[in-house]
């Protein structure tokens, strides 16, 4: 069932998504050669219980960390661990905090350093296809409206399209109804209405869309070893359109990035 959020509601899952926004600007600065993902999520644990949050994903199924930190051609799950980033990476954070209860959560893939322009190609173009499915979320629009414009924008761009792992609806728990797809077909899937509470997220990659799991039963990756990008917002459908919880669009581009 996907839940219609209450006006109360809304204004603790802002509160959430504003803390995962302000952590994913607190770490951008801190992302270069030499740290460790370790490190990197210590200190966004640190920002969120300092905001009387709680880590959305640690303990959730079992995951062991605050955040899931993936390098290169890790696309999700990764676990943070003492591996050092280094020139040339990039690297995907995402974040989730429940204040109150509500929670909020926000993908982003930064670069460490100097990067190719492929990776640069991919980065730039998987925010875009984020971009392109937010432009979808209104009332009486369908689930299946976002998903075809990401993934008309990803195929437009030769980039591939993630299936395994979808976006979904935000609450009390960080995973309700409806999974959103990024891919998919116009006209189908849920009537988006007023109050409900989606994360966008699209994962792409350079070459195979085509995904194995890691030995540590956590991390996802490309099979070929290809890049992958992971751009994610969490927005409430609003009468008109939507607005972003975990982030702010100037001009349609991200302010922090
Ligand atoms: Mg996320
Ligand atoms: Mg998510």
């Amino acid at each position: 069932m996907i839940s219609i959020k209450s006006e109360y509601e809304i204004q603790l899952l802002k509160i959430a998504g504003n803390i995962v926004y302000q952590a994913h600007q607190y770490i951008k600065d801190k992302i270069k050669p030499g740290i460790t993902t370790k490190e990197l999520d210590s200190l966004i644990e640190s920002f969120i219980r300092s905001k009387d949050a709680t880590p959305s994903f640690k303990g959730f199924e079992g995951f062991p960390n605050a955040t899931c930190i993936s390098i290169n051609e890790e696309v999700v799950h990764g676990i943070p661990k003492n591996r050092k980033l280094k020139e040339g990476d990039i690297v995907s954070i995402d974040i989730g905090a429940c204040y109150k209860g509500y929670h909020g959560d926000s993908a982003w893939t930064y670069k460490v350093g100097k990067i190719t322009k492929e990776k640069e190609y991919l980065m730039y173009h998987t925010e875009q296809s984020l971009m392109k499915g937010l432009e979808q979320v209104k009332p009486n629009n369908r689930i299946g409206d976002i998903s075809n414009a990401i993934e008309e924008y990803a195929v437009a761009h030769n980039l591939g399209v993630v299936k395994e792992l979808v976006g979904h609806g935000v609450g009390n728990s960080i995973h309700e109804d409806p999974d959103v797809p990024n891919y998919g077909k116009k006209n189908t899937g849920p009537i988006l209405k007023e109050g409900m509470v989606l994360a966008i997220e699209p994962m792409l990659t350079l070459g195979s869309p085509e995904i194995v799991m890691k030995e540590d039963n956590w991390t996802i990756e490309t099979e070929d070893y290809s890049p992958s990008a992971h751009y994610e917002h969490t927005v409430v459908v609003t009468k008109d359109g939507y607005k972003i919880l975990t982030g702010v669009l100037e001009n349609g581009k991200e302010r922090h990035n």
